[in-house]
């Protein structure tokens, strides 16, 4: 199967540079759920170079920064999945720039932490999350002029 993050759909893509891309995730966990994906199609975290760990930093802030100016979120919530038995489904690494509103689940205690549970009936609605957290063109076009002309070097 080709790899996703290799070669990405155009209109997913919101930055690009040497190192690394800031994508619109397609499976979005809430609305804006970007990912900062290193070019290089690397598994691992130990794999990547220095300057690749760098970019995915400050890709991680660009992204944070650029959804705030858009989506006004309250809060993020920022994490990998390093590995299959963590949850990982594409061996491309790649890390996750969630935004957060107040109000936007009844138990957003612990963030995170809830990588672990174990929520099954959660995962059944997933589908129609998905679709209910997707941007509206409108939104994707104002985030994609947030990104223009930027450049992390
Ligand atoms: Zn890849």
């Amino acid at each position: 199967m080709e790899c996703p993050f290799c070669s990405p759909e155009k209109d997913v893509i919101l930055y690009e540079d040497r190192l690394v891309r800031i994508l619109i995730d397609s499976y979005p966990a809430s609305r804006g759920h970007l990912l900062v994906v290193p070019k290089r199609h690397v598994e691992r975290w130990e794999e990547l170079t220095w300057a690749e760990k760098s970019a995915l930093v400050r890709g991680m802030e660009l992204a944070m920064g650029k959804l705030r100016e858009t989506l006004k979120p309250d809060a993020f919530n920022v994490g990998m999945n390093l590995g299959r038995a963590a949850g990982q489904t594409v061996p491309h690494l790649h890390l996750h720039v969630i935004p957060r509103w107040e109000g936007d689940c009844a138990h957003p205690r612990g963030g995170v932490r809830k990588a672990v549970l174990d929520l099954e009936d959660e995962n059944l609605k997933m589908r129609e999350r998905w679709e209910r957290n997707r941007l509206s063109e409108e939104e994707v076009e104002r985030l994609r002029e947030a990104f223009k002309r930027y450049s992390l070097e």
